[in-house]
């Protein structure tokens, strides 16, 4: 039996790039204690990650230093219902150059596969997850920063959750390979 896969999702640097990367991103001026955040947000991209959760069984939960906030100041902006959160603030640091997030992802996904959209990811992840005990099938979707969440970006998730749903592949930790 298969167990419903994850979308986790960052937020600066994927839902809020560095820069307008579409005429559909609106500026938002977030007060949070006292300080202003100027976030990017476009509404199409929440309407997509919900349809690609819809499309694939998938769950979508908040990966970001946002935390709690996620569901009451980005989410609402996107249309997106309040979603579980992964703590990640409050961490000690790297032990071998992986992303902050990382081990307490490891923890949280308890073997269930998942995407990962996030800007700051590389191998140092990668190695960290594909050997950590109870983390099973995985694909980290390394975001552009500056542009943020691409529909390509989209389809690569869509394609890999709907391959794995379909039993190409199983065992793997990568993206499929084609048949022989
Ligand atoms: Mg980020």
């Amino acid at each position: 039996m298969t167990e419903r896969p994850l979308v986790l999702l960052d937020v600066d640097g994927v839902l809020n790039p560095a820069r307008r990367a579409t005429l559909r991103h609106r500026r938002h001026d977030i007060v949070l204690d006292g300080r202003t955040f100027r976030v990017l947000l476009s509404a199409r991209q929440g309407r997509g990650l919900l349809a690609l959760a819809e499309a694939t069984g998938a769950e979508l939960v908040w990966a970001t230093t946002w935390e709690d906030h996620a569901n009451t100041e980005i989410g609402p902006r996107l249309g997106l219902p309040p979603l579980p959160v992964i703590a990640v603030n409050g961490d000690p640091g790297s032990r071998a150059g992986e992303h902050f997030k990382t081990r307490h992802v490891a923890e949280y996904v308890a073997g269930r596969p998942f995407v990962w959209f996030d800007d700051s990811l590389g191998i140092a992840d990668w190695e960290y997850l594909k050997d950590h005990p109870g983390v099973g099938d995985f694909l980290l979707v390394e975001v552009d920063p500056e542009d943020g969440l691409t529909d390509g970006d989209m389809t690569h998730a869509g394609d890999w959750l709907a391959a794995r749903a379909a039993g190409v592949d199983d065992a793997g930790t990568c993206s499929p390979e084609p048949a022989p």
